[in-house]
């Protein structure tokens, strides 16, 4: 961790006030208790929303089934440690089952099918009398209230802070590691997620049920503490929505973020509960709406705590603490991507009587189109002819309705937009999907961090892709986020995205447009280096025909979504029906 020392000295503190509450008396052991078991429910909250921008409104609910989990095994007098064991594993099943379901579904409609799950699992713990004993709960036996000599409440005190611990060291690795990186990657797009080569779906399910053990674990301390359990206490509305409000005060996504938010949102309904106890949720609702008016992402990102010194290390975003600015080395360095051999009578791209239709939109009508290996194939086409769906059809973008797609020996259809990528197809977004808070740098080094190989690791992603970014001219820009870059660097940036993955096929959709003549000069020597030095067919989609035209040695035309003419540059461009539908009679102007 490349922790500043007001970070580390914040961290001290807060560990040794939470060491000595339980001496301070009664009162402070609860107080503190409190605060411990909401950190650790809301930061497990936090891997799945600040890491990958899931709103999981329900995440108490394993607090919820943790502690009834521990609760059943204790009254069966098993011991404590496999009480914990079965909660944490159970829930974490829980977890992994409920995202079948749920990762079908995407924003507000997650958020509140997994709202739901609160009153779902509150009913069915009131309901299912034979097990949990419905409303009346659950009352854990005296015997155990002394454990190895120490009050049951100091000692699962203590086994809270150990908890609390690991989650906040889970959260420094995991905002660091590769895996982080699938999470942010899919918080900012996940279908450039999956182009880039990452499996969305087991990342997900990871993190939920990585969260699910977390609150389980903080759920089995509650009723080994109080002794009790019912299902309001468990999967109340009122109790469930606190830690996410703690998570967002302090500011999402961040390594302090949680802590501090528990830490003030926690200390001040503790005033509140002695004053004026029935305010409590109003109280806590106002102030989350007021941060989210006057202080969005959080108190932590606040202008005013970013800027005062000390305070400031709290609110880093994790690329600020992340600190790999590796040696940058010469320019003209060769690019981690394989030189192949080409064989240019070997077809590596077939359509097959393709189509593809929006409701009775025709997009793509029945194309059949072969590629050869090491061809640059321009395909042109008016407006709204079809070509960006052709590359989406080939990206798995969307499954075509009929006809056949094979790449390099594979059969795409059905396959998933990851396979499609490790098999070799790299795409650029006509209109760029950067990942767009993250750094130039952490863009390119997604796809090499998850090609199909297994990837490199982590730092050595980050080195390799600033060789990428100087091929792109991104070079100067390593460190901004994207969403800091203007138009043609966001360009430039999906190219070289693209080319990150390492891509046998290329396919480049419009990235000229826009471009200064001396740029789209420098981007077509680009593409002619990427097959004559590493080997790359591409099929660049295209306005300007004058740059397609110093490159491509074969040329597609889309109408409507049929191809109307296929053949060397020259035969197209003197084609009758090519000149009256495209060019609008003539060819001069365009030349
Ligand atoms: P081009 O890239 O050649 O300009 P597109 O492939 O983007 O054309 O669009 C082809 C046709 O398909 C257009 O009529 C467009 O409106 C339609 N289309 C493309 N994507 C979608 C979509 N996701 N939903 C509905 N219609 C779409
Ligand atoms: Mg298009």
């Amino acid at each position: 961790m490349t922790g500043s020392a007001t970070e580390k000295l914040a961290l001290a503190a807060i560990f040794a006030i939470a060491v000595i509450a339980p001496f301070l008396g009664a009162y402070y052991l609860t107080f503190v208790f409190t605060m411990l078991i909401a950190y650790v429910v809301a930061q497990s909250w936090d891997w799945l929303h600040g890491e990958a921008g899931y709103v999981n409104l329900g995440h108490y609910i394993y607090f919820g089934i943790g502690a009834y989990v521990f609760s059943l095994g204790y009254i069966n007098e098993l011991p404590v440690v496999v009480c914990f064991a079965f909660a944490a594993l159970f829930t974490a099943g829980v977890g992994a089952i409920l995202s079948y379901p749920l990762f079908r579904l995407r924003g507000d409609y997650f958020a509140f099918a997994t709202l739901a799950l609160l009153p779902l699992f509150d009913l069915l713990a009131a309901n299912l009398k034979g097990i949990t004993k419905g409303t009346d709960g659950i009352p854990l036996p005296p015997k155990g209230v002394i454990v190895m000599g120490v009050d049951v409440k100091v000692f699962s005190y203590y086994v809270a802070l150990a908890v609390c611990v690991a989650a906040f060291f889970l959260t420094i690795w995991l905002a660091r590691n590769k895996f982080g990186f699938a999470l942010k990657a899919i918080r900012n797009d996940e279908q450039a997620a999956e182009i880039c080569g990452i499996r969305i779906f087991p990342v997900k399910l990871k993190t939920m049920a990585l969260g699910a053990t977390f609150a389980a674990l903080a759920g089995a301390c509650y009723p080994w503490a109080y002794r009790y359990i019912d299902p309001t206490t468990v999967f109340g509305l009122n109790v469930a929505l606190i830690p996410i409000a703690m998570a967002l005060l302090g500011g999402t996504g961040l390594l302090w973020g949680a802590l501090i938010g528990t830490i003030l949102l926690g200390t001040m309904q503790q005033m509140l509960l002695v004053q004026i106890s029935g305010f409590q949720a109003t109280i806590v609702g106002i102030v989350t709406l007021l941060i989210g008016r006057y202080m969005p992402g959080g108190l932590l990102r606040a202008r005013i705590v970013r800027g005062t010194p000390g305070l400031g290390a709290l609110g880093k975003e994790h690329h600020e603490r992340l600190g790999v600015r590796p040696a940058v080395g010469a320019a003209g360095e060769a690019l981690a991507i394989e030189r192949r051999t080409i064989d240019p009578d070997r077809t590596i791209l077939t359509c097959n009587g393709v189509t593809m239709a929006f409701g009775g939109n025709i997009a793509v009508n029945n194309v059949t189109l072969e590629v050869k290996e090491g061809e640059i194939l321009g395909l042109i086409g008016p407006n709204g002819s079809g070509k960006t769906t052709l590359f989406n059809l080939i990206s798995k973008i969307y499954e075509p309705v009929a006809g056949e797609i094979r790449f390099d020996g594979h059969l795409l259809n059905g396959l998933r937009r990851d396979t499609v990528s490790h098999v070799g197809i790299g795409r650029t977004y006509q209109i760029p999907r950067p990942f767009s808070d993250l750094t130039v740098q952490e863009n390119i080094a997604i796809p090499l961090m998850f090609r199909g190989d297994g990837g490199l690791a982590r730092d050595a992603a980050l080195a390799e892709a600033i060789k990428f970014a100087r091929f792109a001219g991104l070079e100067a820009r390593l460190f901004d986020r994207a969403d800091a870059l203007n138009l043609q660097q966001r360009k430039a940036l999906e190219f070289a995205r693209a080319l990150a993955c390492r891509p046998k096929l290329l396919l480049v959709d419009e990235v000229a447009s826009g471009l200064t003549p001396a740029e789209v000069r420098a981007f077509v020597d680009h593409i002619r280096e990427m097959r004559d030095k590493y080997g790359v067919t591409v099929i660049w989609v295209e306005h300007i025909i004058s740059a397609l035209s110093q490159v491509v040695d074969r040329l597609v035309v889309l109408e409507q979504g049929s191809v109307i003419a296929d053949g060397p540059l020259r035969e197209v461009m003197a084609d009758e029906r090519v000149l009256r539908t495209y060019f609008g009679g003539s060819l001069k102007e365009h030349a």
